[in-house]
């Protein structure tokens, strides 16, 4: 018999409903128990709130204002039931469920319910994320709706979450590591390290349920299988790295480009994107590199390709952009646009992982397994003054600032941690005037917090927009500023209002790029939004003029690629 969705939406229920971790084990234990092996990697998946496995380079693509504007449509419930109950609870799932409840009492009548296996979920959810291309849009909203329509209340809720992505029942995965351990008895350090190796734990908790402990002891890589990637936080500065990483650290040069994966077995050799897709076609040059340059057999490395201008300086990363999008004629792109390789890691060789071993290990091994490929320029350091030399040579040498490496730290594929901090030099901040403003999603749905950054034109005395963030304030501060906004509208247009241009904020970005979706041509990458100027009038702003001194004076160290 196949699991119903029902059943998963009581357990999250009663896991919402404790702290008590032991407790939480033990119900997903008897859980995942209850399931047939092909139930158990989207079960474990969606009660971590994630709906396709972790690997799935698929996104459901489906946004809060889509969600909301369906569930309106299928209840005919005033919105202002959602409101109340979600100014109550702030959780999204549940003001839903109320109005579901509220449809259903309305009515009268049950709305189309029958019952929804995790199967069934499962596969509805690929189809909405497979939805692409032409007529996409109206398609998802289709299977969302026959999905939503036939969930109960309960289902609904935890659909919801589901589709957002904010679970919020406090089981991690690392009480799932347990659960996973408990329910098929296996040593927890054993289910950990394939969850390392396999950066998915929903695909682990399956090979322990379908092929058992001895399988799961052999999880392993294996070359053209691309590794889920490592992730890097952000740290503030070099002193912050330093102390995290308990006063030592490795410093590498952060390259701004696109990381590669290069897997190679005898004479062939495959690359992989950062979003691990097969790339090889599209960078022939790279793959000769790896096959006159590695001599093992087998191996697993990791690098950041940059492209170059004629001077040897790298030029802005949209352009490289071109040459992973390229299909055709890629040998002509690949003399306009030429890349380079550096590398970073390594993880596998002739049949042995190496990610458990630490990181200057690997790196040694790396030097002596990649030949004449340059790996990205390293210091060791614990000293704060050498540090910021380095950082300083690398932005001078046109790069993006630096990567701190904990010197001991393994390959954690998947993981987000402390172990990588990035490091990025800060660009002078530019203080621009908000010009208009749109009302968020989720949490933020009645507040307006995304904000369009302008520039004055001394020429015409027009605002330009150079950005827009939703980045860096606070929920107070997004309150208070929700207020001012709505007291300076000019004009409403669906959920984005105009304003007079009026409030001053201090903006820090990573660069400016050059960008056709604005009129003045040019877009700040990453912005946020540092401090609101409270001492400043929008005269006394950064000019237009001034973006774009700032945006040339990147092309002083970086190379400029010429469309001609
Ligand atoms: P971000 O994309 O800002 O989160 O920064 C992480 C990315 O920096 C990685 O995914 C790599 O593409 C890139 N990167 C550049 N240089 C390095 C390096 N030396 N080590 C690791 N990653 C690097």
């Amino acid at each position: 018999m196949q699991a119903p969705f029902k059943a998963l939406a009581e357990l999250c229920e009663k896991l919402e409903a404790t702290t008590k971790r032991l407790l939480m084990i033990d119900l997903v234990v008897q859980f995942l128990r209850s399931l047939n092996a092909e139930e158990i990697e989207p079960a474990v998946s969606m009660i971590l709130g994630r709906p396709l496995p972790k690997w799935s380079q698929q996104t459901l693509d489906v946004s809060w204002a889509t969600l909301s504007e369906i569930i309106k449509h299928i209840t005919n419930v005033e919105w202002k039931v959602f409101i109340e109950t979600f100014s109550k609870t702030g959780d999204i799932g549940s003001a839903t469920k109320t109005v579901f409840e509220e449809s259903k009492l309305k009515r009268q009548t049950t709305l189309f319910e029958k019952s929804l296996t995790i199967t069934e979920v499962r596969h509805q959810l690929e189809a909405i994320a497979e939805a692409a291309g032409c007529g996409s849009r109206e398609k998802k909203e289709r299977l969302i709706e026959a999905l939503i329509s036939a969930a109960s209340p309960l289902e609904v809720k935890y659909l919801v979450k589901i589709f957002i992505g904010e679970m919020r029942t406090g089981f991690h995965e690392g009480l799932m590591e347990q659960a996973i351990s408990k329910a098929f008895q296996i040593p927890l350090k054993e289910v950990q390290k394939a969850s390392m190796t396999l950066g998915d734990i929903g695909e682990v908790a399956a090979i322990a349920k379908k092929e058992g402990r001895e399988s799961l002891l052999k999880v392993g890589f294996k070359v053209f299988k691309p590794v889920r990637l490592m992730l890097a936080q952000m740290a503030n500065d070099i002193a912050e790295a330093l102390k995290e990483h308990g006063g030592k650290t490795a410093l590498e040069y952060k390259l701004d480009g696109a990381r590669i994966q290069i897997h190679k077995l005898s004479e062939e050799v495959k690359i992989f994107s950062k979003r691990l897709t097969d790339v090889t076609a599209s960078l022939p040059e790279i793959v000769e590199k790896a096959k006159e340059n590695v001599r093992a057999k087998e191996a697993i490395f990791e690098g950041e390709v940059i492209a170059i201008d004629n001077r040897g300086y790298p030029i802005p990363f949209q352009h490289l952009m071109r040459r992973f999008k390229r299909v055709h004629a890629i040998e002509e792109l690949a003399e306009k646009i030429p890349v380079q390789l550096y590398l970073f890691d390594i993880l596998y060789l002739n049949g042995e992982s190496l990610i458990a071993l630490p990181y200057l290990q690997r790196r040694k091994i790396l030097a002596e397994n990649s030949g004449e490929i340059p790996l990205t320029k390293q210091i060791v350091t614990d000293k704060l003054e050498e540090a910021e030399q380095f950082l300083k040579a690398s932005v001078n040498a046109g790069h993006e600032g630096l990567m701190a490496k904990r010197i001991d730290s393994p390959y954690t594929p998947g993981i987000r941690g402390k172990h990588w901090l990035k490091i990025k030099p800060v660009l002078e901040p530019l203080d621009l005037v908000i010009v208009s403003a749109e009302y968020g999603y989720g949490r933020r749905h009645d507040w307006l917090s995304d904000y369009y950054l302008a520039a004055r034109d001394t020429e015409t005395g027009e605002y330009l927009t150079v950005g827009k963030t939703f980045k860096g304030l606070t929920d107070a501060e997004i309150i208070e500023m929700t207020r001012r906004l709505k007291e300076l509208t000019i004009k409403e247009e669906s959920r984005r209002v105009v304003v007079v241009p009026k409030v001053v904020v201090e903006v820090t970005y990573n660069e400016i790029q050059k960008s056709p979706k604005y009129k003045c041509g040019m877009a700040l990458r990453f912005a946020r939004i540092n401090r609101i100027r409270e001492d400043k009038t929008p005269e006394e702003a950064d000019t237009i003029q001034r973006v774009r001194e700032i945006y040339e004076k990147q092309f002083l160290k970086k190379g400029r690629y010429k469309t001609s």
